[in-house]
């Protein structure tokens, strides 16, 4: 470790102003914590933001769900209103971390951590995104976990929060607030692609702070749920995960909301395969049938071609536990 200054937010204005001045946000700090002792983060201040009140979940004027920032994984898992009317968030949460973890982390510092890549936790290895024009180890190095899609040649890191996945199913919207006020970001303008540019990952500015996440809508009944595919059945990143959200009604899907996770530097929709459910009747072959695309542009790497396919295969089979289910 090394040094550096702590101070614990009193009000949200404190915070900002502290952010403002360069201060790095702490909330659960189970990922930046972890980053600081192997050096890859230093910053010089952490402003601890944990007694904020950026927490509650509550249903929107519209019908949405507004899911505050400080909420712990654990507790917005099983709030009953996400259980009930979005199962596909509490199952994403469920199935990411441990149970200690879950109940540290809040849901803003969810999305916003940085990637599992173990040559950008390893201060040895060449990495674009820790230290920027350094090189990826990765490209030529094991990359079986590595992305598929919306990889550049600077860097092929995915992003790994499950619940993201779920979000940008959903097309959530995410509140910030920083030194110039407050404004919302579509949730799919949120998290930023590597491009040439691997250390920028998100579209916030300096100081500002997520204070909550809104998941708009839906007409009902609305099925929805998480696949996760990975390596061991617990404590885990995904190789492959959807998300799926179905609006069946007349025995036809009027709605289909699905996203992808371990296989995008970023949360990655799929409209092609959307556009292939609506208007259509559920049946086996509709789901093999829109999965088909869910790999579509996809690069892979040296060792990470079976995510091609494992992919179509989380998909379809997600849509026809999603689409099936009472
Ligand atoms: Fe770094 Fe990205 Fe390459 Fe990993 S994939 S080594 S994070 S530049």
């Amino acid at each position: 470790m090394y040094p550096f200054s702590y101070t614990k937010a009193s009000d949200t204005r404190e915070a900002l102003n502290a952010g403002h001045r360069g201060g790095r946000y702490l909330a659960g700090g189970t990922t930046l914590v972890d980053l600081m002792r192997e050096t890859v983060e230093r910053p010089d201040t952490l402003v601890d933001i944990s007694g904020l009140p950026l927490r509650g979940i509550t249903v929107t004027e519209r019908g949405g769900l507004r899911i505050g920032a400080l909420e712990s994984m654990a507790t917005a898992a099983s709030n009953p209103k996400v259980r009930s009317t979005y199962p596909v968030i509490s199952q994403a949460l469920e199935l990411s971390a441990s149970a200690q973890l879950r109940n540290m982390a809040t849901i803003g510092g969810n999305i916003m951590q940085r990637t599992r890549c173990t040559y950008f936790r390893d201060v040895t290895a060449a990495c674009n995104k820790r230290d920027p024009g350094s090189g990826c180890a990765a490209r030529e190095g094991f990359n079986r976990t590595h992305a598929i899609l919306g990889t550049s040649d600077a860097c092929v890191a995915t992003h790994p929060s499950d619940v993201a996945v779920a979000f940008a199913a959903l097309e959530a919207t995410v509140h910030l607030l920083g030194p110039g006020g407050e404004r919302t970001v579509p949730f799919a303008d949120l998290l930023l692609r590597p491009g040439r540019t691997p250390g920028r990952e998100q579209a916030v500015g300096k100081g500002e702070l997520i204070t909550a996440v809104e998941v708009p809508a839906y007409p009902r009944p609305l099925r929805s749920g998480y696949l996760k595919v990975r390596d061991r059945q617990s404590y885990e990143f995904a190789l492959t995960s959807t998300a799926v959200a179905l609006h069946i009604r007349g025995g036809v899907i009027r709605e289909a909301k699905v996203a992808a996770g371990g296989v995008g530097t970023v949360p990655w929709k799929l409209p092609a395969v959307e556009r292939a459910l609506v208007g259509e009747r559920p049946s086996d072959r509709l789901w093999a049938r829109a999965a088909e695309s869910a790999s579509d542009g996809a690069r892979p790497l040296t060792h990470n071609r079976f995510k091609i396919e494992l992919l179509k295969r989380t998909v379809e089979r997600q849509l026809r536990i999603v689409g099936e289910s009472e």
